[in-house]
């Protein structure tokens, strides 16, 4: 076995069967997304629209690809006639340009709105009360080629077990709160390789992991 493979297997015995696993394989090549795709992964996280179109090009086309960087409006039509999901939803503008390309590719695509909960400042997303106003907003009730299936967060980048626990466990708030008066939502897509144990503990319904299954990135 591969240590991809061995990784992949390690993950999945440790992770609920409910709770989704997305490959996060940005910066990897397609020798490593084979190992995943040959291990039976079929869900792979990518960063950068222009990499995930070329990756998308050469891998099977049974792949569900999730877009999980922070997106331009721009570029949404780039990778409309394949993405699955897209993940850092942040805008009505951004909804707006994808439900159009959707609609362009007669396709419907998953979408998941980021709510901010680092302390961060560079971290992308809204807050709770913005998410909500979007969500009962009739322009985006009338959308017919997008589904907001939920939410992503990304937590502090610190060891403080309390404070990321603290974060995520606002955005499980969130995601239940909502979730009986909007039937679509069933995604929370909170957990990376550092903290998903903990993240699935407090209500993940999908984990985003890649250096735990590729090995560390190495950027240019
Ligand atoms: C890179 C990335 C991940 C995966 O991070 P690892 O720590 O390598 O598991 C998850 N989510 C987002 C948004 C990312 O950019």
């Amino acid at each position: 076995m591969n240590s991809i493979e061995k990784n992949l297997h390690y993950i999945r015995k440790t992770i609920p069967g409910e709770v989704m696993l997305v490959a996060v394989s940005k910066t990897k090549p397609i020798a490593d997304l084979a190992k995943a795709y040959d291990a039976g992964q079929r869900i792979f996280g990518e960063n950068k629209i222009q990499e995930m179109t070329q990756k998308w090009e050469e891998m099977p086309k049974d792949v569900l690809w999730h877009m999980i960087g922070h997106v331009q409006t721009n570029k949404v039509k780039y990778m409309a006639p394949y993405v699955d999901t897209i993940h850092a939803v942040d805008s009505l503008k951004l909804l707006r340009e994808i439900n159009k390309q959707a609609s362009k590719n007669k396709r419907i695509i998953n979408c998941l709105l980021q709510m901010k909960i680092a302390e961060e400042d560079s971290k992308f997303g809204l807050n709770k009360n913005d998410i909500v106003k979007l969500l009962n907003t009739q322009e985006v009730k009338m959308f017919t080629n997008i589904r907001i299936k939920g939410f992503m967060g990304m937590a502090t980048f610190t060891e403080d077990q309390e404070q990321i626990k603290n974060e995520f466990k606002s955005i499980h708030s969130l995601f239940k709160e909502t979730k009986t008066d909007f039937p679509e939502i069933n995604t929370l897509s909170i957990g990376m390789s550092g903290d998903y144990r903990l993240a699935i503990d407090c209500g993940s319904t999908m984990v985003r992991i890649g250096s735990s299954i590729f090995g560390t990135r190495n950027y240019p």
